[in-house]
């Protein structure tokens, strides 16, 4: 069984902690760059060329020169509705959560873990966010 079964305390304020500052990688799939660029209006081309890089043969999202995400205005997103699954499914990832030491961690950087107003989030919600 796994370390947090009673379920882990979580909500989002929005701060944008996790979409900025830190070097990364915001990956996309097909489906989601066909969404995302339906969302902007603009061909599939001009998103990939505009918006996102090729790593180690996938893509990515691009970052700026300080690592905010490409997407992230005044602390939101500007894609929010149809943002990447990598993007929905925080903090639900399985390095996060792999012990309660690596939770910690990741409650360094998002203030949502562990906030005052944060509902405990059930294991089985949790597990079927894991990615
Ligand atoms: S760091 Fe946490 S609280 Fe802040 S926007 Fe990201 S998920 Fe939400
Ligand atoms: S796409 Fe949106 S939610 Fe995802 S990292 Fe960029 S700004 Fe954050």
């Amino acid at each position: 069984m796994v370390w947090y079964k009673k379920g882990l305390r979580f909500t989002c304020t929005g701060c944008g902690a996790c979409c900025s500052k830190e070097p990364g990688y915001v990956w996309v799939s097909p489906a989601e760059i066909e969404q995302i660029s339906a969302h902007l209006n603009i061909s599939q081309e001009e998103f990939l060329k505009r918006y996102t890089r090729t790593v180690f043969g996938r893509v990515s999202l691009k970052e700026r020169v300080n690592f905010d995400c490409v997407f992230l205005k005044e602390n939101r997103c500007q894609i929010y509705p149809v943002r990447p699954r990598q993007c929905r499914t925080f903090p639900w990832w399985k390095d996060n959560l792999e012990s309660p030491a690596a939770w910690k961690e990741t409650a360094q950087r998002c203030e949502g873990i562990d906030h005052p107003d944060a509902p405990l989030i059930s294991l089985e919600t949790i597990q079927g966010e894991l990615h």
